[in-house]
């Protein structure tokens, strides 16, 4: 049951937003807030008992006043964070400048809000000091990510510049939408990240990232406007997300709701890119190489020493590399059809489930890259142990060094994602690992 006063609350802000745009109320939308408050405040007497309402109104019907507003009214009242989910950067764009202020202005609500844009909106330091340390050159690591290689236009050294220097004399906070200048995209991608190539904490920038620095505020703000993307991250719920740090979990609100299932597959899914995977891991040789020469310039040999006692990586590399081959053999011709097909090559299993007769190896092709990712975690320790307290000479060093291996190894493994296979094929995955797997 909605107390009566914050019914009274919800009509008061209504009208007068209404009386202060000169509008008159309209049907559909007193439905809408009057379903939506219900709905939040956990009234669902005499309907169901689900805390979930599906509302489908046409254009002009006042939507966003609808949910924004009883939205950020009851999440007040009850101190939990409002997200309102789009799929679209311009609706996002349109209810920060426009819609929301509108409310506030009009409808006389006193609440915060801000938006939350995803990683490759914001300037990844890791990637610049990567850039910086190989311009002008190719780099054995660059091999790796193909997509991501910095093409030479001819500004690009000084764009690359000019990035730090704003980012690093603090008159700009890294969002590539607040920048003064247009920055290409291609340049772009070279110098911003995904959630699968970002280290987070373990990022020796994260104290700098101008993305979690940008989370941090969200911390604060009564209503966060988001995309669906990232509400649909594995990491579910929100909380873990660190969208918000209220003690309280939140309300969701998706608009463009339509859009969710596409989404939400793709962000859930799990996929074996089959010609990246294969590079990354035919490269494996050349990395642990060059690793090594790393080593040696920071006069890390201990630390070469330690790793050269372990089983190689290079073992493990070329099983994984024949596992994935068998695997594959599965699929022979499947890209023929697809394109015969006009279709985009991507295989997908039925109903989400890797067939039985794939299981096995599966299993095996994620556990060897389990034991991939468990060694460069290792790995890791053990060179944060050696370098601690040393000069900065070796800790510079040793940051390169790690850096370089980092990338490899998570690149390696959330391209194969055969851990997230395993799962799915045991059965023990999550839901979101169970909705595709694709090929
Ligand atoms: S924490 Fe992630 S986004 Fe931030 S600098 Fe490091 S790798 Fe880039």
């Amino acid at each position: 049951m909605i107390e009566q006063s914050l019914r009274d609350e919800i009509q008061g802000y209504y009208s007068s937003f209404l009386s202060a745009k000169q509008f008159r109320p309209r049907y559909g939308q007193r439905l809408m807030i009057a379903e939506v408050a219900r709905r939040l405040a956990g009234d669902t007497a005499g309907i169901d008992t689900s805390p979930i309402a599906l509302v489908q109104a046409g254009t002009g019907t006042g939507k966003t006043v609808a949910y924004a507003l009883t939205g950020a009214l009851i999440a007040a009242a009850k101190d939990k964070t409002l997200i309102i989910s789009t799929a679209t950067i311009a609706l996002q764009e349109q209810l920060v400048l426009r819609d929301l202020p509108d409310i506030q202005a009009k409808a006389g609500m006193n609440f915060t809000f801000s938006l939350a844009k995803g990683r490759r909106r914001y300037l990844c330091l890791s990637k610049l000091d990567a850039s910086l340390e190989g311009r002008g050159q190719s780099s054995k690591t660059s091999d790796f990510f193909p997509d991501e290689l910095l093409v030479n236009a001819p500004n690009q050294a000084q764009v690359l510049s000019l990035l730090l220097d704003s980012y690093g004399n603090g008159t700009w906070d890294g969002d590539r939408d607040s920048l003064a200048v247009v920055v290409e995209d291609q340049i772009w991608r070279g110098v911003s990240t995904d959630r699968s190539q970002c280290t987070n904490r373990q990022c020796s920038f994260f104290s700098q990232c101008a993305f979690f620095r940008a989370r941090e505020g969200l911390d604060q703000v009564d209503v966060i406007v988001t995309n669906h993307d990232l509400c649909c991250w594995p990491t579910w719920p929100l909380k873990k997300a660190r969208f918000c740090r209220r003690p309280s979990p939140v309300y969701m609100c998706f608009d463009e709701a339509h859009h969710l299932v596409e989404k939400a597959r793709s962000q859930w899914a799990g996929f074996l890119g089959r010609t990246t995977t294969r590079s990354v891991l035919e490269a494996g040789a050349t990395l642990l190489d060059q690793l090594e020469q790393d080593l040696a310039a920071a006069e890390l040999t201990e630390v070469a020493q330690t790793l050269s006692g372990k089983p190689g990586f290079a073992v493990v590399i070329a099983e994984a590399l024949t596992c994935f081959d068998q695997l594959m053999q599965h699929f022979a011709g499947f890209e023929v059809d697809a394109m015969a097909q006009g279709d985009v090559g991507r295989y997908r299993f039925a109903g989400g489930e890797i067939d039985p007769s794939l299981q096995t190896e599966c299993h095996h092709l994620g556990s060897l890259l389990g034991q991939l990712d468990r060694a460069v975690q290792d790995w890791r320790r053990t060179l944060e142990q050696s370098v601690s307290g040393a000069d900065p000479k070796r800790a510079i060093g040793a940051r390169r060094v790690d850096s370089r291996a980092r990338r490899l190894f998570k690149s390696v493994c959330c391209r194969a994602t055969a851990a997230a296979l395993v799962r799915s094929a045991s059965g023990a995955g999550g839901i979101a690992l169970r909705a595709m797997a694709g090929l």
